[in-house]
């Protein structure tokens, strides 16, 4: 399976995170998955006339192009040129290269939430009118429309975050190189529904202050960030936490709050990151798939019933009271 990768309106941070997959390691997996990467601009040692050359042989259909992998944000600007973003050496914008390749490809694989939805390069009132593959935010169409579908029948795979997981890369390339991801394997932003079916909070190790309510109030604090410290893992989709990054770390499990970045627009949430946002003192953002109200009887009744290794613990820097021995019998 031939991969091209190309690197548009990002910071570097994906490609960064996919050189971290451990098990396998991302080019261990290449080869086992018989992938074959055309050119990545950070990884091959091909540059300039090189690179120019096996572009313009894919245009004219002489190298197969299996799967576009597009990194980065595509800019648009200024005025719908692109040319605040060059390919050097060929003339042409990387906008125009990707809207070039695309329809070339099998698949085309969306790495990270910059080319998925526009992410970070797309924030700060977007100078460069950056947008992603197949979504502007949040809304479907970006530099390509809605309908598009890659050559084998699917839209854009989305395989967003900020950065994008190392192995939501590794795994989606191996679902493709063995023809064994579908419509239906995409969820409604057509993120691949292996990890998009998750949220972060699912296997956090803060999930007993969560339940009990027993909140950190600085990020030094070992509570759950969920009411003063802005973290959304109820909302988030990813299995950040069930498959640990590099094997053993996350956001929440490094103590700093989930901010969603697999989700569009999570990188302008009209508040500080480390922040909750409430109304009387209620946060806003409660778990979607439950009523107000709900949440909030249960969570005064469980704040009631906190155990006090739980109500200190949260905001601590360190446990400080351990569980209790059962006592013996008898
Ligand atoms: S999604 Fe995040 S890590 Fe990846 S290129 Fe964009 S800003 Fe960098
Ligand atoms: S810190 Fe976030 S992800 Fe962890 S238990 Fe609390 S709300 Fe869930």
């Amino acid at each position: 399976m031939n991969v091209l990768w190309l690197q548009t309106s990002g910071c570097g941070g994906c490609t960064m995170s996919v050189l971290c997959a451990d098990a396998p390691n991302f080019f261990d997996l290449l080869d086992n998955a018989g992938v074959r990467i055309l050119w990545h601009p950070a990884l091959s040692v091909e540059s300039g006339e090189e690179v120019i050359a096996l572009l313009e042989r894919i245009v004219r259909g002489d190298v197969p192009l299996d799967v576009l992998c597009v990194e980065g944000a595509i800019a648009r600007g200024p005025r719908g040129t692109g040319r605040y973003q060059m390919l050097s050496g060929t003339g042409r914008s990387m906008f125009d290269w990707a809207l070039e390749l695309a329809p070339l490809a099998q698949h085309v694989v969306a790495v990270g939430s910059c080319a998925a939805f526009g992410g970070v390069s797309s924030a700060g009132g977007n100078p460069s009118d950056a947008a992603g593959l197949q979504y502007e935010g949040s809304h479907a169409g970006g530099i390509l429309p809605p309908e598009f579908r890659g050559r084998a029948g699917l839209p854009v795979v989305n395989v967003a975050g900020c950065p994008t997981h190392p192995d939501w890369v590794t795994e989606t390339l191996m679902l493709l190189a063995s023809d064994a991801l579908g419509p239906t394997d995409l969820d409604a932003l057509a993120r691949p529904r292996f990890y998009a079916e998750h949220l972060v909070h699912h296997g956090c190790p803060k999930n007993e202050f969560y339940e009990y309510k027993a909140s950190a109030t600085r990020l030094c604090e070992i509570g759950c960030m969920m009411e003063h410290l802005g973290c959304v893992g109820t909302q988030a989709v990813g299995d950040c936490n069930i498959r640990p990054w590099n094997g053993s770390g996350s956001c929440t499990r490094a103590g700093y709050p989930c901010i969603s970045c697999t989700a569009p627009e999570f990188e302008e949430p009209k508040h500080a990151f480390t922040e909750t946002p409430k109304v009387a003192g209620i946060p806003v953002g409660l778990p979607s798939d439950m009523p107000k109200a709900w949440f909030m009887a249960l969570a005064s009744l469980s704040k009631a019933a906190t155990p006090e290794r739980l109500s200190k613990n949260a905001v601590a820097d360190r446990v400080e009271i351990l569980p209790s021995p059962r006592k013996p019998r008898g």
